[in-house]
């Protein structure tokens, strides 16, 4: 999940509503990096990057093939996986060399 996705999920339904020339654009920014860092503060809303997926990859799917509860143990990895293409992808990758070298 990139920043710029979480910025239009998070203020996306926001674009009707009207601005004040005079300082209210400015609150309104603050408003929002509120909202941004709150969000990311709360690690349970917020999934993991690619590069922070990638890093930890070859040990889920060495997991995984150790017939590990990976969802259990790694859940927020297990989420990336069902929502991110280009890991799931690399994961199968991952999977077939451990798979093929047991
Ligand atoms: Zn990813």
């Amino acid at each position: 999940m990139k920043i710029k996705q979480i910025f239009q999920r998070l203020f996306g339904s926001n674009k009707g509503k009207p601005i004040s020339p005079q300082g209210g654009m400015q609150a309104d920014k603050s408003e929002m990096m509120q909202k941004v860092l709150t969000m990311l503060s709360n690690t349970q809303d917020v999934e993991m990057t690619c590069d922070e997926v990638f890093a930890v990859l070859d040990q889920f799917a060495e997991l995984a093939a150790q017939g590990e509860d990976v969802t259990q143990l790694m859940p927020l990895i297990q989420q990336h996986l069902d929502l991110c293409e280009d890991c799931r992808e690399e994961y199968k990758v991952l999977e077939k060399i451990i798979l093929n070298t047991a």
